[in-house]
């Protein structure tokens, strides 16, 4: 995309729309009048978000020898979040303005405010966001954001349970079991990705902070550090990973900003953390994080099951319990940062010659909903079945679209707005020379090869 264009609300209004419009994403529950914060992914949402999934485990799981998978239960035991500190302390702080009922996290209206100490004093003369009244606000509450529901019939105190408010938590308590089954060595690690569900008090800016979201986490444990340097070639090393995975998934590096979160902002178990901001249309906000955590929580839930949650080395049979560098992606976060990336506006001529603006989503072909489109050129018969043969061959191997109305001209546009990386075109020379022409997303360069090596033509540059 033109510099010119990465900052602006405009370009998130393009998102928004090309999102509704082609079927990408859409509010939720929006026969009833829409449910606040919630989105549903349509037929090419749906791909796009499966295929950021795929790539992510394919890279991190699949691909290297000393990370394994899981996947946990949403709703784990409440005591997991006692001691995982959640219960207690997973708190934002609340005021709500007198005059309009609008509540804020205190932090929203003082940026870089200590939530857990505010008092109404400190937001004298700040004005409320949503009618501009100042210093209107009611006492500071704490207000717990996770998710309270009852396992079972019957609501009572022992039967409340909480969905999870991160991902990260079952890989801690899993720990044991998964390290017996896998048979691995340190350094090593476990990925988990699926949703969490948190209570925010303000959401918005579309997909960017919402109540329901996916994260793909890692935590990767090592051997206790007896430097700094011990930990800190593992930090940088998944600082590296964060790097090639941004280009590998298509996310514009130079809207990128690591950031050091300094001792005072960091969570309380944390040595180091490095925010990974993108320059979003609404401000450079956080992206992914990178936290090294000690060996916090391990010993955490190892005092509060009384399990042995340490690690045996097998070459010395010493006892100990290992650290944990956490790289923590949102999946959303990554669509946004994405879409944001990829979407391009370019001056082009059409056919007649007048000068017309062609948006094309330039998605990685790893990512793209669709990875080709076949276009017979007329609604023929004979030329329909020739495509067909073609999206049959292709039908299991990846996902495709068929699309025989409007003009040619207006099909490759169709498609350039998705992110189709190739258009198949099926012409009356198909039926004689049993090739097709293939088009080419980004640069419109057509070329013609033999139907019979189209599956493999797309197969090479899938990866
Ligand atoms: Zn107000």
């Amino acid at each position: 995309m033109s510099d010119k264009m990465a900052g602006s609300p405009a370009l998130m209004d393009k998102i928004i729309r090309l999102a509704r419009n082609r079927g990408f994403i859409f509010p939720g529950s929006e026969i009833y009048g829409g449910l606040q914060n919630s989105w549903d992914y349509g037929p090419l949402g749906v791909e796009l978000k499966k295929n950021i999934k795929d790539l992510w485990w394919r890279t991190f799981v699949w691909g290297r020898p000393d990370i394994v998978g899981l996947d946990a239960n949403i709703i784990m035991g409440t005591r997991v979040w006692e001691a995982s500190g959640h219960l207690a302390g997973f708190n934002d702080v609340l005021v709500e303005c007198k005059k309009c009922h609008a509540r804020f996290r205190t932090d929203e209206l003082i940026p870089g405010f200590a939530g857990k100490k505010a008092s109404s004093r400190g937001l004298d003369g700040i004005a409320c966001q949503a009618c501009g009244t100042k210093g209107q606000f009611t006492a500071p509450t704490p207000f717990n954001t996770m998710f309270k529901t009852n396992l079972g019939p019957a609501e009572s105190k022992d039967s409340v349970v909480y969905l999870r408010p991160e991902t990260a938590q079952a890989m801690f308590t899993d720990f044991t079991e998964i390290m017996r089954v896998s048979r691995r060595r340190l350094p090593f690690g476990i990925a988990q990705m699926g949703k969490a569900f948190r209570n925010e008090i303000t959401t918005g800016n579309f997909i960017f902070r919402l109540r329901e979201f996916e994260q793909m986490e890692i935590e990767y444990f090592i051997e206790p550090p007896k430097t700094r340097k011990d930990w800190e070639k593992y930090f940088n090393h998944w600082l590296k990973e964060i790097r090639k995975w941004l280009k590998l998934v298509g996310v514009d590096s130079r809207r990128i900003k690591e950031v050091e979160v300094p001792a005072g902002e960091r969570a309380h178990y944390s040595e180091r953390t490095v925010d990974i901001e993108f320059q979003y249309p609404f401000g450079q906000k956080e992206l992914y994080g990178l936290a090294y955590r000690t060996d916090y929580d391990l010993r955490a839930h190892e005092k509060h099951s009384g399990e042995n949650l340490k690690y045996r080395d097998p070459k010395t049979g010493k006892e100990f319990t290992p650290h944990v560098i956490e790289p923590s992606l949102g999946v959303e976060r990554t669509i946004l940062a994405v879409l944001l990336s990829a979407y391009t506006e370019e001056q082009v001529k059409t056919a007649k010659g007048t000068a017309e603006v062609r948006v094309v989503l330039k998605l990685p072909m790893a990512i793209a909903p669709y990875k080709a489109a076949i276009l017979p050129l007329a609604d023929k018969p004979e030329l329909v079945k020739v495509g067909e043969s073609i999206r049959q061959s292709l039908g299991a191997l990846m996902a495709t679209d068929f699309d025989i109305t409007q003009s040619i001209g207006k099909r490759y546009r169709r498609q350039d707005e998705i992110g189709t990386p190739y258009c198949i075109t099926v012409d009356f020379d198909s039926l004689k020379d049993k090739k097709v022409t293939v088009r080419d997303r980004d640069s419109m360069k057509q070329i013609r090869i033999k139907i019979e090596e189209v599956a493999d033509y797309l197969k090479e540059r899938l990866t």
